[in-house]
Formats: C-alpha cells, sequence, structure tokens
C-alpha cells in the first residue's frame, strides 16, 4: 500500500491552459497578458495581477500605459475581476498530460474529466483518483495513480528484499546475481567436477580436500616439479627416485652452506688482519701511556722485570736489579735512541707514595732512575709508569 507519505506528483500546467473557454480577454493582466490574479486597477480601470505590478509601485515616476501614475495609493482591488476568475471554469490539472513539452488531453478514459471553477478546482485536486504518485522505493523513478502504484511497489525491483538462505538484504533486482554468484549458504557443486556439493562459504575447505585438485608434488619443487590431481598424487609420490633425489639434494646444500661457511671464516680473517694493522697504526699515533703493575713482597729483594710495552713504535720495560755493588737500582729499558719524558709513582703497601716525574731526557738503551734505592720489595708494591715519547727513530714499517 502506498502510504500517505507518498510523494504527490505535482503537475506544471499553468491556469490559463486549464480554462474550458479559452478567451478571457476581459481578465487579461495588461503586464503578463495572463489570467489576472489578486487584481489591482488604476485610475482608468487597466487591471494587473498584484504581484505584476508591486514592482511598479516601488519605483517613483511609474505609470500605466494609459499615463495615470502608478502607486499604491492610486491603485484600487478589483473585486468584479477578482470574483469572475473565480468563476471560471476549468478542467482538472489530470485532464491533460506533457508530450514532447507540450500539454495534450487524453483522448482515452486515462485523465481525469471533472470540470471545476477555478475557486473549487484546489479541492478536487487534493482528491483525484487521477493524481500521481512516486514510487516509494529508493532509486526509483515510476509515477503512478494510486491504485496502480499499490500493485507496482509490491513488485517493484528497487524493494529490499532479505535472501532466504543468509538473511542478507539486498534490492530485489540485484537477487538473482546474489544467488548465482555471491549467496555464501547457496549450495555449489565442485567446480573441479569431483561432484561434491557444499555450501559455497565452505569452498576453501572443500579445495583442502577435493580429489579433483590440482596440487603439487609432496616432496616440493626443488625436488619434484609434477602437479596433478590430488588422488593420483599419492602414487606419484610412491616412485623412489624422489628419496635419491632428496639425498643429492640434501648434499648440495651441505656443501653450499660449507661455502658459505668457508667464506664467513676468510672474512673474518680478513677484518682481523685489517685490524691489527689499525691497531699497529693507532698505537704509532699514541705518544703517551701509563702502565701500572703490583709486585709481591720479596724479602730476598731478588731483581724484577716488568712486561714489554709500546709507545710509538718503541719498546719499553721496567727494570729493577741489582747492581755489582750490591745495591738496587731502577732502570727504564728501550731498543733504540729516544727523547722521553717520565713520572714514576712507587706505593709500598701501608707506606707513603713516592713520585719522580724527570722531563725530557735523551736516552739510549737505558736510563737509571736514581733515589729510588730505598724500594727493595720489603712489602707489596704498586708501581705506576707514564712515558711519553717525544722523539724517536722512525720504526721500519712492519711486515706480516
Ligand atoms: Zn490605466
Ligand atoms: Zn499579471
Ligand atoms: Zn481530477
Ligand atoms: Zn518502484
Ligand atoms: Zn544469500
Ligand atoms: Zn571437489
Ligand atoms: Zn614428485
Amino acid at each position: 500500500m502506498a502510504d500517505e507519505n507518498s510523494i504527490f506528483v505535482e503537475s506544471s500546467i499553468s491556469m490559463e491552459e486549464r480554462l474550458v473557454n479559452q478567451d478571457y480577454t476581459d481578465l487579461t493582466c495588461y503586464l503578463c497578458l495572463g489570467l489576472v490574479f489578486d487584481t489591482r486597477q488604476c485610475s482608468n480601470g487597466h487591471i494587473a495581477c498584484l504581484e505584476c505590478v508591486k514592482p511598479l509601485t516601488e519605483k517613483v515616476g511609474s505609470k500605466c500605459h494609459c499615463g495615470e501614475p502608478i502607486n499604491l495609493q492610486s491603485l484600487s482591488k478589483s473585486l468584479v475581476a477578482n470574483n469572475s476568475v473565480k468563476k471560471l471554469e476549468v478542467y482538472c490539472e489530470n485532464h491533460f498530460r506533457l508530450i514532447n513539452g507540450k500539454w495534450e488531453e487524453y483522448l482515452d478514459q486515462q485523465g481525469c474529466n471533472e470540470i471545476t471553477t477555478i475557486e473549487q478546482s484546489e479541492s478536487h485536486q487534493k482528491s483525484c483518483p487521477f493524481n500521481k504518485y512516486l514510487c516509494q522505493h529508493d532509486g526509483c523513478d515510476v509515477e503512478l495513480v494510486r491504485v496502480e502504484l499499490d500493485v507496482h511497489e509490491k513488485g517493484c525491483v528497487h524493494r529490499l528484499v532479505k535472501c532466504d538462505l543468509c538473511q542478507e538484504t539486498l534490492k530485489s533486482v540485484n537477487m538473482n546475481g546474489h544467488i548465482v554468484a555471491l549467496c555464501p549458504e547457496i549450495n555449489e557443486e565442485c567446480l573441479n567436477g569431483c561432484g561434491d556439493t557444499y555450501p559455497r562459504k565452505t569452498r576453501d575447505d572443500h579445495i583442502q580436500t577435493c580429489p579433483d585438485q590440482m596440487i603439487g608434488c609432496p616432496f616440493g619443487d626443488e625436488i619434484c616439479k609434477e602437479k596433478d590431481k590430488r588422488k593420483y598424487m599419492d602414487a606419484h609420490a610412491q616412485a623412489s627416485w624422489h628419496i635419491a633425489q632428496l639425498v643429492i639434494k640434501t648434499n648440495q646444500n651441505n656443501k653450499e652452506l660449507k661455502e658459505e661457511n668457508d667464506k664467513l671464516n676468510n672474512l673474518i680473517e680478513q677484518l682481523d688482519y685489517d685490524m691489527m694493522v689499525l691497531e699497529t697504526q693507532l698505537d704509532l699515533c699514541i705518544k703517551k701511556k701509563s702502565m701500572e703493575w703490583i709486585i709481591p713482597s720479596d724479602p730476598k729483594a731478588s731483581t724484577w722485570k716488568s712486561n714489554r710495552f709500546q709507545i710509538r713504535g718503541c719498546t719499553f720495560y721496567l727494570d729493577f736489579g741489582r747492581n755489582l755493588s750490591g745495591a738496587m737500582n731502577w732502570y727504564i729499558f728501550i731498543d733504540k735512541p729516544a727523547a722521553i719524558n717520565y713520572t714514576i709513582e712507587v706505593t709500598e703497601k701501608d707506606g707513603p707514595p713516592f713520585t719522580k716525574k724527570k722531563m725530557s731526557k735523551e736516552i739510549n738503551r737505558f736510563l737509571q732512575i736514581s733515589s729510588m734505592s730505598a724500594f727493595q720489595r720489603k712489602s707489596e708494591t704498586k708501581i705506576k709508569l707514564t712515558i711519553g715519547v717525544l722523539s724517536y727513530t722512525k720504526p721500519l714499517p712492519q711486515t706480516y
């Protein structure tokens, strides 16, 4: 049923075109030349619609075609004209139809033949059984009289319907396509032709087990490129050459891995070498170095020698020894002539620290550190030696 909210399709036919008697000369507005409405007349009786004459009253000096001035005071209403217009007879709007931009009368019984006065025409128009309404369904532009519209709307292709299978709501016009290609609930026959039927939404599951689905050999592409229907693949995979191929492939992979490993090892060796070169170069740049040793107590005061260390390519060590006369002496030994300065700090356990600093000494093979005979290794002793190399005989480039 078209409800009361149905959209009424209004006709755009003019009142003049609907007149039964087309001669309305005496009731013509001299401005719009149409039927006069809400009449205003000049003092000479020339009539015009209020709507047409109003703009003129707002302009100073406006005149009627007879020369009379036009303003709100000079114009008067014309009840005679208004009443005459109301009594004119018109056909119902629905007596006409638009054909190629022209209003024409219906030739058959499809139009309304009601004739009313203009005064009564509005009330007829509201209830005319020939009024047309627009179909209520979204996207439909069908206009029909109410009785026919009721029938149309029930079958309109734009009406919303629910799929019985999946409950989705869609336009009736799309239902066929939905069932044929989209509805997930509908049963479909396997596309591989295995003869099985299943709800469309489970197609992916079926493909996983379908005996007619094309699959690759279970040994994988690298071993075997064979593709066949699932139902034949079991027998195919029994062929013993698969295993032989698998062994060959595995060995090949192992060999490749080993080669890769060797390459990496070579790279590590190269990096180690590069680092050693860099360390040596860095060592040549360092001009000052501090060394620290802790030597245990030794009441017999044996000699002691530090490890060797390098500064700017010169090799040093500290020596703590007994001279020919039996006195304990401290020496810095060097492998080549160099000018150095040094600071030595010696602390016997529980004793006060002793510091000695010397600037720029040229030494050739060794240097005796004087005033050190007090230290005789009577208790654990900490020694910190800092040497700065000021100039030296450049070492020959090292080779590896
Ligand atoms: Zn006039
Ligand atoms: Zn007018
Ligand atoms: Zn009618
Ligand atoms: Zn419709
Ligand atoms: Zn469905
Ligand atoms: Zn199948
Ligand atoms: Zn295979």
